[in-house]
């Protein structure tokens, strides 16, 4: 069974007021499908490998065989952290966290208007492409962190519990050069709920 890329939970125009039509067009219908072609590819003469989750996949890339392992980092990477993305968006989101995120972010940040500063900062500093995430260790704890081009926490033994894509397809056609301005915005359109069910 071939990975495919999900159809959006909302209609592409839904988010429009913090990421505009085309840039949801190029962003899932282009770049999201480019890495699930190329993973795909990568796979090919792989059955076995074919049968795990993208997931399991990237969770340990030393397993993965030399030939591959860069394709399957970035690629499996990719689609793993736009499924993500695409998911813990929604429109009319946004507004204070709710439930254990919220809790989570008080305990770890104080309150949440530190916490998203730390946030953006973290993704403005991220030299060139890459993410920028809140993710869990394994003892329970929240962290920020930044990683490049496609890689994902999981990769380092932590739980991808959210991230803001800060490639410059996620927000050139709309904010040009101004990432600051694009994670700033982008709270508007975050999906708490969704993101309390990654944290579980
Ligand atoms: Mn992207």
């Amino acid at each position: 069974m071939a990975f495919e890329v999900p159809a959006l939970p909302y209609d592409y125009t839904a988010l429009d007021s913090v990421i505009d039509e085309k840039t949801m067009h190029l962003h899932h219908d282009m770049h999201h499908a480019a890495y699930v072609k190329n993973l795909n590819a990568a796979l090919e003469k792989y059955p076995d490998l074919q049968a795990k989750s993208a997931e399991d996949l990237i969770r340990d890339l030393n397993a993965i065989p030399e030939a591959i392992r860069s394709a399957v980092r970035n690629n499996g990477g990719g689609h793993v952290n736009h499924t993500m993305f695409w998911s813990i968006m929604k429109p009319g989101g946004g507004g204070e966290p709710t439930g254990a995120i919220a809790d989570a972010i008080k305990k770890t940040f104080g309150d949440f208007k530190s916490f998203q500063e730390k946030f953006n900062d973290a993704g403005v500093k991220q030299f060139g492409s890459g993410w920028v995430w809140l993710a869990g260790k394994p003892g329970g704890e929240v962290q920020i962190l930044s990683t490049p081009n496609q890689d994902n926490p999981i990769s380092q033994g932590l739980h991808p519990i959210f991230g803001n894509d800060v490639w410059e397809h996620a927000y050139y056609l709309k904010y040009n050069n101004r990432r600051p301005e694009y994670l700033q915005a982008w709270w508007n359109v975050v999906n708490w709920d969704e993101i309390n069910k990654r944290l579980k």
